[in-house]
């Protein structure tokens, strides 16, 4: 162990390599490699060190005999986990992992792991994930929980490149703002100097204001943050949301958009090296995806027995039986618009709106409208939701110089990534999630 001691801050790996950049043909090479030491094979003669590396595994064979014997008593002294880098000459060998070895010059403890670990990064002894949580760095060793967040990198750069190609801007809208979004959901409150703000729940208004700027498609990937009290596995209290808006386009335009865009993401997803690690065959969803109205959906789910009637919103119960039923992801439209925001274009002569979500069988993974672009109908539906409109100025504002008709949509980036993956909690898609109880790490 080099515990206290100080560590040669000139140490460099010469012709560093990731393990999955080697194979057998590189037999004869002299390259580096760096990483954490993942496991620890005494034969008697011979010493394996495997060593763990974004990418995959290497092994570092000692032959006792050939090898100096202060490097051989390194090797086999260096607690799991620790932190090496080693130098040496590749040799094609089939039994090793990516069937080559390293034959080592060079071994260097950049920084020794204490012995007890808070858990197992070899993923044989399995933690709940409470534990895994609290030791996310260890838990990231991992290889499941690795390629979850491999995976949720990806999906994210599909999402930027499928809206970049179609056309649509990225554009911040501020996280610290003096509104509620709809009411109805609690907000986090922080004081903003003398005043008091909130944390935004979503960008909705700001995206919308955007519509009057001529900026016709944009979209957003941020976080959003809702003050839910309740404690469930799809529910956290910071999320991160896609939103879009998009004007002179009904709802319907913006669905397409959204269903082709599952699509493009599982259909990569599908293609990922490590998908074997979670257990997983995914199936990529067609489309269209079906469409039912929301007084569809309170048939079905009274003929199934569930209690519930007409504009009542839908239980997670609910959402389960209708899914069960469906079968693969479908939208929900024509919502009641009691129970759909302030911003949601009603449907003439109906006490329904031009609202829709879209639903995967396990859960809803996002909202969205055709919007309500006329000032004064905007203003009349502020008030008829009990709200002010004296906090909604800023926003109705862009309502009176030219607006365009628009609609768009929020999608759950953590719920997406649950339900394509088929994990029980949405806790397992976020580095350091928050929730009811956890604010560290
Ligand atoms: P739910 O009814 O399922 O709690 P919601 O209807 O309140 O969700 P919206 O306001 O419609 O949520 O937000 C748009 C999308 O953002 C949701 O469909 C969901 O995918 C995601 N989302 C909203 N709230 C949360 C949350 N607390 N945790 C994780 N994702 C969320
Ligand atoms: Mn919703």
């Amino acid at each position: 162990m080099n515990e206290g001691k100080v560590v040669n801050m000139k140490w460099s790996v010469r012709n560093r390599k990731y393990s999955h950049e080697l194979t057998a043909e590189h037999d004869g090479e002299h390259v580096g490699i760096a990483g954490w030491v993942h496991e620890k094979r005494d034969l008697g003669g011979v010493f394996f060190l495997i060593v763990r590396d974004r990418e995959g595994f290497a092994q570092v064979t000692l032959h006792k005999r050939e090898v100096d014997r202060e490097l051989f008593e390194q090797a086999r002294k260096v607690p799991r986990e620790s932190v090496v880098m080693v130098e040496g000459i590749i040799k094609g060998e089939q039994k090793a992992p990516g069937g080559f070895e390293l034959l080592p010059d060079r071994i260097e403890v950049l920084s020794a792991a204490s012995p007890v670990l808070p858990l197992d990064p070899t993923g044989k002894v399995g933690a709940e994930l409470d534990t895994r949580l609290d030791a996310r760095f260890m838990d990231l060793r991992t290889e499941r929980t690795k390629h979850i967040f491999m995976i949720r990198s990806q999906v994210l750069k599909v999402i930027r490149d499928f809206l970049n190609e179609r056309g649509f801007i990225e554009i911040n809208t501020p996280k610290i703002v003096s509104a509620a979004t709809e009411g109805g959901t609690a907000l986090f409150p922080i004081s903003y100097f003398e005043r008091e703000a909130f944390l935004n729940q979503s960008p909705q208004l700001y995206k919308q204001m955007l519509m009057a700027s001529g900026f016709d498609k944009v979209f957003e990937i941020a976080p959003i943050f809702r003050a839910e009290e309740h404690d469930t596995t799809k529910h956290l209290n910071e999320a991160t949301s896609v939103d879009i808006e998009v004007a002179f386009v009904s709802a319907e335009e913006v669905m397409k958009i959204l269903e082709e865009l599952i699509v493009v993401v599982y259909s990569k997803v599908a293609l990922y090296h490590g998908l074997n690690s979670l257990n997983l065959q995914l199936k990529i969803p067609g489309i269209p995806f079906k469409r039912i109205r929301y007084e569809e959906a309170i048939e079905l789910l009274v003929e199934a027995g569930e209690p519930i009637e007409w504009g009542d919103d839908l239980s997670t119960s609910a959402e389960h039986k209708l899914g069960a039923q469906i079968g693969e992801h479908y939208f929900i439209t024509e919502w009641p618009r009691a129970i759909k925001p302030f911003y949601a274009q009603p449907i003439e002569g109906k006490e329904t709106s031009n609202a829709f979500d879209l639903m995967h069988p396990r859960l809803e993974l996002a909202s969205g409208s055709q919007r309500v672009h006329s000032y004064e109908l905007l203003k009349q539906n502020i008030e008829s939701k009990g709200l002010s409109t004296t906090s909604f100025e800023f926003y109705l504002d862009a309502f009176r110089y030219g607006m365009p008709p628009h609609a768009g949509w929020g999608l759950g980036v953590e719920r997406l990534l649950m339900s394509m993956l088929e994990l029980e909690n949405v806790r397992e898609v976020v580095l350091f999630p928050r929730d009811r109880r956890r604010l560290v790490p």
